[in-house]
């Protein structure tokens, strides 16, 4: 089955052509605007721009996704989102099923995430090998999904039966990396910026200036599945506050050093947070795998830190080619092909959807 897959819950406007592909789904194309130049001057998402370049770019973007392939059905993340940029996909979506006459099937965006390891790329290589081996995760899994704007564990028993077990009480680990780099005067979007930032400190460096440079790894030590980052977000504001008497005290560590050695820290004291959460997930709920999902899977600390604990426990680990971390089509058309939910033509977006 091939399907048109639409994506525009917040300031990234996407289509993709999508289909099955043994276990796992084949992109066929991908297209990906985004408006995040233009939030860079506020320093965070203005939901009337995004909403207003949303408009601009769909019917571009679906038109190039689309490229004259022939679809069985048509796919849109509803939510969770802002209510103006969802409008603009599933308005979008609803016309074009109805028009072509074909399925028209919601998606979750946050199991969308989850679901972009189901893609199955390097297409060239799947096509050469004997096996058609597609490699997708063996389930019962247990995902761990960071954003902009959730951080959830979940249980996933089957593609369908998914259960949440534990999650942030306070901010989404992707907003407390927007947060600590604005306190750092990093632009926006923060996460890849501290992660620049971040792996600019050389090992030397970092072993003889670490301890100047502690960060809170708040409720590591708890046995619940439960998270907290406005903590070490705070504890960056304080060291940022401070910086003139660490200056006077360390003289030969620049301003630059002082930023990068700040988001090392902060990279370190989320992931070791993330990793060891998702760690008692696993001796609780004893899983074939663990997925990572999200924009905040494309932190590097974050990928090999729990790449390595998880291959140490004897587990698959599976997460997406950096491209289908962030917002895109393709995965929510892997959702809509491997757990479809047909809507009716009366869709409305769903703001506040959760993951589960
Ligand atoms: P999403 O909400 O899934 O679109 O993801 C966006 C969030 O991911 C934003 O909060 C970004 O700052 C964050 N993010 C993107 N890349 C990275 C990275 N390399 N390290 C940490 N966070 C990141
Ligand atoms: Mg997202």
């Amino acid at each position: 089955m091939k399907m048109l897959a639409i994506e525009s819950t917040c300031d990234e406007t996407a289509a993709a052509v999508v289909e099955n592909f043994g276990e796992g789904v084949r992109v066929i194309n991908s297209v990906v605007a985004s408006s995040v130049e233009m939030h860079e001057k506020y320093g965070g998402i203005v939901p009337e721009v995004a909403a207003r370049e949303q408009i601009k770019s769909i019917i571009p973007v679906i038109t190039e996704a689309m490229n004259g392939e022939n679809i069985d059905a048509v796919a849109v993340s509803y939510g969770p989102g802002l209510m103006g940029s969802l409008l603009v996909g599933v308005e979008s979506a609803k016309v074009l099923a109805w028009v072509w006459k074909k399925p028209l099937l919601k998606v979750n965006h946050m199991a969308a995430h989850v679901m972009a390891n189901w893609i199955v790329e390097k297409t060239q290589k799947i096509e050469n090998s004997k096996t058609q081996s597609t490699g997708v995760p063996k389930l019962p899994a247990v995902g761990l999904v960071v954003s902009g704007g959730h951080t959830d564990l979940i249980l996933m028993e089957s593609l369908t039966k998914w259960t949440w077990i534990g999650g942030t009480r306070d901010d989404a680990a992707g907003e407390a990396f927007d947060k600590a780099a604005r306190i750092l005067g990093l632009p926006y979007p923060g996460g890849p910026e501290i992660d620049r930032a971040a792996n600019k400190v050389t090992n030397e460096e970092w072993d003889k200036y670490k301890n100047l440079f502690k960060l809170p790894r708040p409720l590591i030590h708890d046995p619940r599945l439960e998270m907290s980052f406005s903590g070490i977000k705070a504890a960056v504001a304080r060291m940022v506050e401070n910086r003139s008497q660490f200056s006077e005290a360390n003289p030969q560590i620049s301003e630059e050093s002082f930023r990068n050695l700040v988001a090392r820290e902060f990279s370190q004291a989320v992931s070791e947070v993330l990793v060891k959460k998702t760690m008692l997930a696993v001796e609780q709920f004893k899983p074939k795998s663990v997925l990572l999902a999200g924009g905040v899977a494309a932190n590097k600390k974050l990928r090999e830190t729990l790449r390595q604990e998880i291959a140490m426990a004897g587990l698959s680990f599976f997460v997406p080619e950096l491209k289908y971390c962030g917002d895109n089509a393709a995965m929510v058309g892997a959702s809509a092909l491997l757990r479809p939910e047909e809507s009716e033509m009366d869709l409305r977006p769903d703001p506040s959807l959760a993951v589960v």
